[in-house]
């Protein structure tokens, strides 16, 4: 199991004004899986993905990530562990203005400290996303679609055991969209890697290994590949 959420409540706020976005979640995702975790706006989506990326601290309960339990992890600790063992693809991307494509997808490889940055591999993960071309690029000269495309090429950079999504494709075309999600696909094949996307792309979440529907910050499973 490399992915434990127990009993998990988040309540944003206090008095009048909280919200309970999680309300009591219990969740395991094994390695390797592919999972697609959907619900309407607002159900509590982006809330559990930061939570289990360790970008916010739960009300109650607990979350592991590969038997370390993530709350007890020190600042410093947390930070590493989340570059060593998360990739995140973010909504707003949040590339570095600076750095052209090639530096952008490697700066996770580079910022864990004596790593060195596998050339072929970043080379084949370009040129898997139609970026290879872009590499000398920087992101205000690329469409939305691209930039989207370089958030998802740097989660990868890293191989990280478990890659965290939201809405990886909602700015694509269903062309690209395919494309993206034959990548991510292959990656966590090759890799052995658990994949938890965000989408509102109902056949897309069909193609994944398993589908967590999240409503009122509690988890219902039906449908998807397993029923
Ligand atoms: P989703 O990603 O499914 O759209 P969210 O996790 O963003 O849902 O939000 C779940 C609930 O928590 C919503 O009612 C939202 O308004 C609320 N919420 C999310 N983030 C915050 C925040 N930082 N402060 C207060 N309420 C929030
Ligand atoms: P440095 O070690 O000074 O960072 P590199 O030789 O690693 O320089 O990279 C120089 C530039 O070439 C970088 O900005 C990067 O964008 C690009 N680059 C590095 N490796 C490759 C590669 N295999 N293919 C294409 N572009 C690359």
């Amino acid at each position: 199991m490399i992915l434990q959420v127990k009993d998990v409540t988040k309540i944003y706020g206090q008095g009048e004004n909280a919200v309970k976005a999680l309300n009591g979640i219990t969740l395991e995702i094994e390695q390797g899986e592919f999972a697609a975790l959907v619900g309407t706006s607002g159900s509590g989506k982006s809330t559990l993905l930061n939570l289990i990326g360790g970008l916010d601290v739960p009300t109650k309960g607990e979350i592991t990530i590969r038997d370390r339990e993530i709350q007890s992890l020190k600042r410093g600790e947390l930070t590493v562990f989340r570059r060593r063992n998360i990739g995140f693809v973010f909504q707003n991307y949040s590339l570095m203005p600076v750095l052209n494509v090639y530096d952008n997808v490697t700066l996770p490889v580079t910022f864990d400290k004596g790593k060195h940055v596998d050339h072929r591999y970043i080379e084949e993960l370009l040129k898997n996303l139609g970026l290879w071309e872009k590499r000398k690029k920087y992101p205000d000269e690329l469409s939305g679609g691209q930039q989207q495309r370089v958030a998802i090429a740097r989660a990868l950079a890293n191989k990280p055991a478990v890659i965290l999504a939201d809405e990886p494709t909602g700015n694509l075309d269903s062309k690209t969209t395919m494309d993206v999600m034959g990548v991510l696909k292959a990656s966590s094949d090759k890799y052995h890697q658990t994949i938890l996307m965000v989408t509102h792309n109902e056949a897309i979440a069909q193609t994944c290994d398993r589908i967590i529907r999240i409503e009122d910050g509690r988890v219902y499973e039906r449908g998807g590949a397993w029923g």
